[in-house]
């Protein structure tokens, strides 16, 4: 090898190092920039700080509570609906729960993939502490598959497929609320019945310091479970997907669970509200949400909050157009003439159904625009314009 060739030779390797480097940079950097986006920027640095840091002897994953064990190690999970039969080594329909010769894990315990500052109005809660934040946890996982889901990049991934913190413990959850003066957590952007066990932890040291609880679900958990659960909760926000089969085929799943669901809620005395998300050709049926609507004031109150959702095309329902505005506000008026009292339209920024108005003398009790709260009325629990009393969480 001349002189000339052997210093081509060594520029050549010189770059290709070079450029392993930069690939190898390139990819670290969008794996954290990955694990950021679900951090609001004000709570990365104590995650990053504490819950990142992984701690020797972490296992992977906790003991899961309601299942029993059959014969050849197989496993039925009682936590929800689905009802899984696990053999051993694999995984419930959720992705979540694995039977380990015989012993069913949570895998996703102390390693949620989305935690957030929100407000409260984005869950949404609206008779419960308006203009206030809350921490917003979600993992890995879901019992359902939501054709329109807007998560679906957590609900439908098992945990191995996307960002996650190591081990953020129930005490890291709890001293992230308390030193930012934030007085609620919310388990919300995929089932919190997948990360059952984390929650009840978390919950349980959030009630012995105070904070309150907040659990959005789509009502599908069993009831012993779902009893135990609103021992430690304030309020439940429940997604009503429709009130056909038509809308639960849509999620795969099956309406009368979460019917027996929001009556347990409801008796159980913890504050209810419930979402129906309207979607095009899937659930917008006038009559179908007068039906929706007549049952709730049937079997729950008039005075349980109804936000009827604007849907966006999403996941495997692109196809689909976003709901006119003119099949919300019909909605809004079914549902006002089937007697409820507090109805709300969500996702229309702007919009004069965003506010909450008083059942009784039709004053705005809290204007809202879209997540902001720009007006509060209530005063003492009651509308200050007319003294009625309104139901809900103030203080
Ligand atoms: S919680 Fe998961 S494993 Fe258990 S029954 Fe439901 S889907 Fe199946």
């Amino acid at each position: 090898m001349n002189n000339i060739s052997r210093r081509n030779f060594i520029k050549k390797i010189f770059l290709v190092i070079a450029a392993t480097l930069s690939m190898s940079y390139l990819l670290f950097r969008s794996r954290e920039s990955f694990r950021s986006l679900f951090s609001s920027s004000s709570l990365s640095a104590s995650l990053s700080a504490s819950g990142n840091a992984k701690k020797k002897g972490f296992p992977q994953g906790t003991e899961a509570m309601y299942y029993t064990l059959m014969e050849r190690n197989r496993i039925r999970c009682e936590l929800c609906y689905r009802n899984c039969t696990i053999t051993s080594g694999r995984r419930g329909f959720c992705r979540n729960r694995e039977n380990r010769g015989g012993k069913l894990y949570n895998v996703v315990y102390g390693k949620p993939s989305a935690v957030q500052i929100d407000p409260i109005e984005k869950e949404p809660q609206h008779h419960m502490l308006p203009g206030t934040k809350m921490i917003c946890i979600g993992t890995a996982g879901c019992n359902f598959r939501c054709r329109h889901c807007h998560n679906w990049h957590l609900s439908q991934r098992s945990i191995e497929e996307i960002g996650r913190y190591d081990n953020y413990t129930p005490h890291d959850i709890v001293r992230s609320a308390l030193n930012r003066n934030i007085p609620t957590i919310s388990f919300t952007y995929n089932e919190p019945t997948v990360f059952y066990e984390y929650c009840l932890d978390i919950a349980k040291q959030a009630k012995k310091e105070g904070l309150n609880i907040l659990w959005h679900s789509n009502g599908y958990i069993k009831p012993a479970p779902l009893e135990e659960f609103l021992q430690y909760t304030d309020a439940v926000t429940v997604d009503l997907k429709g009130f056909s089969k038509k809308a639960y085929d849509n999620s795969d799943a099956e309406l009368e669970p979460v019917l027996e669901s929001l009556k347990i809620i409801k008796n159980s005395g913890i504050w209810l509200e419930i979402v129906n998300l309207v979607i095009p050709t899937i659930n917008d049926s006038m009559q179908e949400i007068s039906e929706m609507c007549k049952w709730i004031k049937d079997n729950l109150s008039q005075e349980v909050p109804l936000h009827l959702s604007r849907f966006f095309p999403s996941y495997k329902l692109t196809h689909l157009s976003p709901t006119p505005i003119n099949t919300l506000e019909r909605a809004y008026n079914i549902a006002q003439n089937a007697g409820l009292h507090y109805i709300t339209l969500g996702n229309v920024p702007g919009h004069e159904y965003n506010s909450t108005f008083c059942p009784k003398c039709n004053t705005i009790l809290i204007r809202r625009i879209h997540f902001n709260v720009t007006k509060n009325n209530i005063v003492n629990g009651s509308c200050g314009s007319c003294g009625n009393n309104i139901p809900g969480i103030w203080q």
